[in-house]
This record gives C-alpha cells, structure tokens and sequence, in this order.
C-alpha cells in the first residue's frame, strides 16, 4: 500500500491535473491512496473569502465568483460529460458553500475559517478524482474528514492518534486493499464534527497521517522541483539535489524553514519507518529523494535562509541574572503568546531569542516582557542555517553582512544576519 501527495502546484490547472494521471499511470501502483490540495492559490483566495464572510463585507460575493470561475475553467478543460451525476455532485458542493456564504456567521473566526477554507481541498479532489475515472483509472473519493480526528482547536488541529489510527485502519485500509482512493489532505474533523484543519500547507502531513494509519510501504510527494535541494533553488541559482536525507536532517530542514516538506510530516514516518520519496511530477521517472532512517547521506552544506525575522534581545532591568525564574517566565510568556522561537542563547543578563515576524502577537508579547525586563527588538533580520557547513560555505553566506549572533553544533551552524 503506498501513498502519493499532489500539492496545489502539481493541479493548479486542466494541464496539471492531466498530468497526475499521467505520473499515476507511469508508477502503476495498486493499493494507492492520493491525498490532493486546494488548486494553485485557492487556499490564499478562500482565506480572503473567509475574513469577508466574518467581517460582512459586501467584497465576499466577487471573492467567491473568482474561486467559481477558476474552478470552472479546470473543470472545463477536463470533464467531458457535463450531465453526469459526478458532475452535479462539483457543482452542488458549490452551491452548498454559496449558500453558507448568505447565513450569519455564528462561530469563532477561527472555526468560520475551516468551514469555508476546507472547500479548496473538497473541490480539488472532487475534480481529480472525476477526471481519473473519466480516464479510465478508477478511483474512488472519500472524505477525509471521515479518518483524520482532531481536538477542537481550529486553524491547528491537534490530532487524536488512537481514534484517526483505528479509523484509518479499520474503516479506510480495507477500501484502498479493493481500489485507488483520493481523498483530501489539510481537512480533519472534530470530535463534535465540525470541520478542522491541520495548518497552512498541512496537506504533506496528512499524508503521513494516512499512511502511518494504513502501515503503507512509502509516501511519495510530487513536488515541481527534483527532490529536496540544498538550498533554495529560486535563492541560490547553484542549488542541487540531495539524494537522500536522514530522518533527523529532514526534520531540522523543515524546522528551519524549508519549505519542500511541512516540518510535522516526518514524526508520524519516522516512527514506523515508512520512507518518504520528495519527486517531481514534471520529471517522475527521476530517483528524486528518499528520506528514510539509514540513507547513504553526502555530506553536502545544506542551507536554509529565513528573511524577515525579528531578534529579541531581553535583558534584566536590574543586572540581576537572567536564570532559572527568570527564564521561565520568559519561556511562558512566549507560551501565552504562541511565539515560536528559532533559535536561542543566553548570558548572564540577557536572553537573545530569533523568532518568525508574527505581527500582532508579538507585539502583546513584547508588552508583556516588557513589564519586568529591558527588551529591544532587531526587525528585518535573517536567519540563517547550515547543516554539514564548511569554513567555505560560512565564508560565502555571510559575505558583507554582520552578525548578530551565531551557534555552532558539530553538524549545524545557525546566524542571525543584518544586511549591511
Ligand atoms: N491547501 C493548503 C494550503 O495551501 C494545504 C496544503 O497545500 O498543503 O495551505
Ligand atoms: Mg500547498
């Protein structure tokens, strides 16, 4: 049994999702389950359709009629038979969203934005799956939210492992053994049975849901680049793949901000062993790369560069000691606030911490820390990670800028950098 991811990229229009056929007739895998998200930018166009649903902007019917004709423009390019049941099933789904458009919104703004935002995925794979039928490699849709159980905890679902595990395996397995299934990814569901999501390109993560759920043989997500690079290819022209990567280097990759693969993905992999494939839907007959527990990983500097990041640098009012009491407040108040931090040191009477530019929360917690310690805030700084660094490769990622900061482990070396 194994698991395929197409992401937004690999169906963003007729072409692409013609594509996905052709990928899934070349790898000639039975026992297949596809986990498929939201065409292209839909995501992006729903979220600006779900804040003007809250706010009761009169912008939201123009909003929703993009994301309809740009679905309509897929749809045509590919479905043949508009009088089938299949095909009314897309447009009711359409439908169906219009008319939660026209009620009041009567929830959080938080449970409002999964209701409405899920749609991407459900009409995506609606569409996909369609159109596999239609050419002749059936599959059968279902519903995610059917499997992956999370807390109530919307926009960041948390997910129950014991109930979706059971679900997937017992109620899902025995489908996928029988025939192909697409179903979504980023969508989950409550215990309540409201809809929830996992987070911002959750989709890959799902995938790893599913097929730790199903004990599947590998996961391959289809990607338009030829694997996991290392570095950035539309930052560093001179990029290049990396054939195989260690679990643990995958995980510290994704942490830090490559976007290749969702940082939650390789938990749930690594702790059943199940190999993770990154390969490009343009080029799928390419080895790509495998993540896995013992690949012969090179040791090739590997960098990972984070823009608009801010430096907190809090330091006691006193020049008493930043230690054991004082760290924890510290560490709770980025707790409250739900500032993650990227990276940290400590002296005796500062604590520095790298984190992401979060807007208004770090404002409250900035407020916060304020009340008990000196803080000063350096905006619009880089943080930069190199794991297997080299003095060359230092050398030439920190050219002609200053370093606020740096730290060092045997495989890792971390900056924090100011243009100069
Ligand atoms: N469609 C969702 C997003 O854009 C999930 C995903 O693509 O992984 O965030
Ligand atoms: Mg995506």
């Amino acid at each position: 049994m194994r698991v395929f991811k197409f992401g937004g990229a690999s169906v963003k229009n007729a072409d692409a999702v013609k594509n996905v056929a052709k990928v899934l007739k070349q790898s000639n895998t039975n026992e297949l389950l596809i986990v498929v998200s939201a065409m292209g930018k839909t995501t992006n166009a729903l979220e600006t359709l779900a804040k003007a649903y809250f706010n009761k902007d009169k912008q939201k019917n123009k909003i929703y009629k993009e994301i309809k004709s740009f679905h309509d423009e897929v749809i045509s390019g590919l479905l043949k038979n508009k009088t089938s049941h299949a095909y009314d099933d897309i447009e009711n789904l359409f439908i169906e969203l219009e008319c939660m458009l026209e009620t009041k919104p009567e929830s959080s703004f938080d449970c409002v934005y999964d209701q409405i935002v899920s749609y991407g995925e459900i009409f995506s794979s609606r569409i996909v799956s369609t159109y596999l039928n239609e050419a002749d490699i059936k599959n059968r849709w279902m519903d995610a939210q059917n499997f992956i159980v999370t807390d109530n905890n919307f926009r960041e679902g948390k997910v129950d492992w014991q109930l979706t595990t059971d679900m997937i395996s017992k109620k899902l397995k025995p489908i996928v053994k029988k025939q192909m299934v697409v179903t979504q990814g980023f969508v989950a569901r409550s215990q309540d049975m409201k809809t929830t999501t996992l987070g911002r390109e959750g989709s890959d993560y799902s995938a790893a849901i599913f097929a730790y759920g199903l004990g599947a043989k590998d996961v391959t997500i289809w990607k338009d680049v030829d694997g996991v690079m290392n570095a950035d290819p539309k930052k560093f022209k001179d990029a290049i793949k990396l054939d195989a990567l260690t679990y643990s280097h995958a995980i510290e990759l994704a942490y830090y901000g490559a976007t290749v693969i969702h940082p939650k993905t390789i938990q749930p992999l690594q702790s059943k062993n199940i190999p993770l494939y990154v390969k490009s839907f343009i080029n799928p007959k390419g080895a790509g790369t495998v993540v896995g527990k013992n690949p012969k990983e090179k040791n090739i500097p590997t960098f990972i560069s984070k823009s608009d990041e801010v430096l907190i640098s809090i330091s006691s009012k006193d020049f008493s000691f930043i230690v054991e009491d004082n760290l924890s407040k510290i560490f709770q108040a980025f707790a409250t606030h739900k500032v993650k931090m990227n990276l940290m040191q400590n002296s005796a009477i500062s604590f520095s911490v790298c984190v992401d530019n979060s807007g208004e929360n770090l404002n409250q917690l900035r407020s916060e820390l304020s009340v008990y310690f000196d803080v000063r805030t350096n905006t619009n700084v880089e943080l930069l990670t190199i794991t297997h660094y080299t003095d060359k490769s230092i050398a030439e990622l920190t050219k002609g800028k200053d370093i606020l900061l740096e730290q060092r482990t045997r495989a890792t070396a971390q900056f924090v950098l100011k243009h100069i």
